[in-house]
């Protein structure tokens, strides 16, 4: 059974192919030779990654899944979230949404805040949705070379080290996204292909 994967990250697919049931032929946006402009014109993380999937089914017939994920900080009324990515402008820059969030927060004693991971699934005319959810807090600073986006200036709760410090394993055991791919892979699991 093929079903799309609505990322061109191969990373991302990798990580996932690995974890499903070896009937799932996963196949990327590069696979099916979509290079589309999707707009994510959505309010929300949930909108976006229908507006993703259901342009799949509908330009191109394959069953699909994908994922959306924002950063949300308590102090600035779930902000960045959906803009994430541009959060500091169209250019999609990582080192400065995160000197922009810094600066947002200077001096605020309240740096709770959580990534969030929803995956839309359009499966043989159904829809269904999976979320993943990572507490934490914004540091004051950046720590660690590793992961990408806000990693460096965001720690998981019982945790000492941000995502740009932990290992890949351990934040991908413990990750929004993780999370949210691990349901994804259980209702696979639990259903006949
Ligand atoms: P996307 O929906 O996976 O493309 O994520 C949107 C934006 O959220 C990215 O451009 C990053 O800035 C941020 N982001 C998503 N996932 C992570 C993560 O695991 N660590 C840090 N930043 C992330």
């Amino acid at each position: 059974m093929k079903i799309v994967f609505a990322t061109h990250n191969q990373h991302k697919l990798k990580e996932v192919k690995t974890l499903l049931p070896s009937e799932i032929q996963l196949l990327s946006l590069d696979d099916i030779g979509c290079f589309d402009e999707i707009p994510e014109t959505g309010k929300t993380l949930e909108e976006n990654a229908k507006i993703k999937a259901d342009h799949i089914i509908s330009v191109y017939g394959f069953d699909c899944f994908s994922d959306d994920t924002g950063l949300l900080v308590n102090a600035l009324n779930g902000a960045p979230g959906v803009y994430s990515a541009r959060y500091a402008g169209e250019q999609k820059n990582e080192k400065d949404n995160m000197t922009k969030l810094l600066s947002e927060l200077k001096g605020n004693t309240n740096r709770a805040a959580h990534f969030k991971t929803v995956i839309h699934l359009n499966l043989k005319n159904k829809s269904y949705s999976f979320e993943g959810i990572v507490e934490g807090h914004i540091t004051e600073k950046e720590f660690g070379p590793g992961g990408f986006g806000y990693d460096p200036i965001f720690k998981p709760e019982g945790y000492n080290k941000t995502f740009g410090e932990l290992s890949a394993e351990t934040k991908n055991a413990i990750s929004h996204r993780g999370l949210a791919i691990q349901k994804l892979v259980a209702f696979f699991k639990n259903r006949a292909l």
